[in-house]
């Protein structure tokens, strides 16, 4: 199958950490002292809602984008939803990037593929780009099920009304759930093999999907990054544990993009 040249990415997805709004800064400067904008890359990072606005200010005239790790499923805007924060919100503070589906959410919160649907128009609506987090259980892929699961994951793609207008705002995070947080990683073949055929569904939605990144995530980190970058069929990697120590990040990302150079 013939490749198509996309962008690349790095995200650090910082889930419930750090424990502090000080040390939430801390990282944030000591990432923004690093000199990524040479190399000329996408890199973004997912902090938790409460430390959102630090991070972006503190992220204001550098390269690093600042995303937030989930929307709100009730409503895209403002109004009486305890506890939620909207699309609306999120993209009045200036975050233009959203995690959807990651197995965490689908996992503690019980968010079903109804629920992503309605939060990925939530984003688009109001002109966020969505990284949408799919896939398989250990289970699931010792039944070599992984391929069934995914396409059932991505079909509610052919449900979003808005996409057709905003196909340059969607990212594919390919996550094994056995992989999150485990150290073991599935061989880079298995993830190639995984990417070529998430490409060719995306195409069987819309042709236009051709350049949407796929990412692959799950116990990535400096020492494994560069047989990721090494296949044409990686586009980026969605970082969870490595994004947390500035310098493992900064190595982390400097070796995937000067591997895909
Ligand atoms: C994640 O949760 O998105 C992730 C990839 O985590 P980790 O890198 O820690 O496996």
């Amino acid at each position: 199958m013939q490749k198509v040249i996309k962008n690349n990415w790095v995200i650090g997805n910082w889930k419930s950490n750090p424990s502090s709004l000080t040390q939430a800064k801390s990282l944030a400067n000591e990432l923004k002292c690093i000199d990524f904008d040479r190399i000329n890359a996408q890199i973004m990072v997912m902090p938790t809602n409460l430390h959102l606005t630090s991070v972006l200010d503190t992220m204001q005239d550098t390269s690093i984008l600042v995303g937030c790790q989930d929307v709100s499923f009730t409503s895209d805007t403002i109004g009486a939803y305890t506890g939620d924060c909207s699309a609306e919100q999120m993209n009045a503070i200036g975050v233009k990037w959203t995690l959807v589906g990651h197995s965490e959410r689908r996992t503690y919160h019980q968010e079903s593929n109804e629920q992503l649907i309605v939060k990925i128009e939530n984003a688009l609506k109001n002109n966020m780009g969505v990284v949408l987090c799919i896939g398989e259980t250990l289970t699931e892929y010792e039944k070599r099920q992984t391929l069934n699961v995914l396409h059932h994951q991505l079909a509610i793609l052919k449900e979003i009304k808005p996409l057709k207008n905003n196909l340059d705002k969607l990212i594919i995070a390919y996550e094994p759930v056995w992989a999150i947080g485990t150290g073991k990683v599935p061989q880079v073949s298995e993830v190639e093999d995984v990417h070529q055929n998430i490409h060719k569904y995306l195409l069987s939605i819309n042709e236009h999907l051709a350049k949407t990144p796929i990412l692959y995530g799950g116990s990535v980190n400096a020492d494994n990054v560069e047989s990721f970058a090494k296949s044409d069929w990686i586009d980026g990697v969605l970082v969870g544990g490595a994004s947390l120590i500035a310098d493992k990040f900064s190595s982390l990302a400097k070796t995937f993009f000067a591997t895909k150079k």
